[in-house]
């Protein structure tokens, strides 16, 4: 499986970073050996300020390419939340010197997921969800503030990268994203419920 992920989806968080709201989705991947295992992650000896990033996640049901906008609910049935970690002060290096940021985003472990839950159960259009660091919110998102929606991202990254069963796909982190230290705990909750209790070690 393949992890698509979304940058820059929420305009309060792209402004926070100084970043242009952009005009049309902005992409990048994560492999598979992104996924976290267990529930501590280790901080990489490679920076100095790790940034969490939470994000809704789509998980993909039924195999696609050039996905029509009108189709793409099609093409998932669950949905959870995911952590995006980033080596910031990596990505900004590479970020000044105009090259691809794949390493401070697509390292082992950076990218952790919740369990998935059935669509159905909740409002996609106006989906809340939150995070807690050290019982602190830190971030408060609402999939209606999102500038490109799950069906739009679906068929647009679906021109460029073919979706097979079991893909995973970001969707992009509200405002608040911040740097975690050693002993931080994070928990993030979609709508009411904790779906991620993460310790970082
Ligand atoms: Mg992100």
């Amino acid at each position: 499986m393949k992890i698509i992920c979304v940058g820059r989806n929420y305009s309060n968080h792209a402004k926070e970073l100084g970043n242009e709201v952009p005009e049309e989705p902005v992409l990048f991947l994560k492999p598979d050996t992104a996924l976290l295992k267990g529930s501590e992650l280790y901080i990489p000896e490679f920076t100095n300020d790790l940034h969490y990033e939470l994000e809704v996640v789509v998980k993909i049901s039924k195999a696609g390419k050039y996905i029509q906008k009108e189709n793409a609910h099609k093409h998932y049935e669950q949905i959870g939340l995911g952590l995006d970690f980033t080596a910031r002060d990596i990505q900004s290096q590479l970020k000044a010197k105009g090259l691809p940021w794949e390493i401070s985003k697509a390292f082992d472990g950076s990218a952790i997921v919740s369990s998935f839950f059935k669509k159905e159960t909740f409002n996609l259009n106006s989906l809340n969800f939150s995070l807690l660091k050290n019982a602190e919110q830190v971030q408060l998102g609402n999939t209606s503030a999102m500038l490109f929606d799950i069906d739009t991202l679906v068929s647009y990254a679906s021109k460029y990268f073919t979706f097979r069963v079991g893909d995973l796909l970001f969707t992009g982190t509200p405002q608040g994203v911040g740097p975690v230290k050693e002993k931080d705990h994070l928990q993030a909750f979609l709508e009411s419920d904790k779906v991620i209790d993460l310790q970082i070690a």
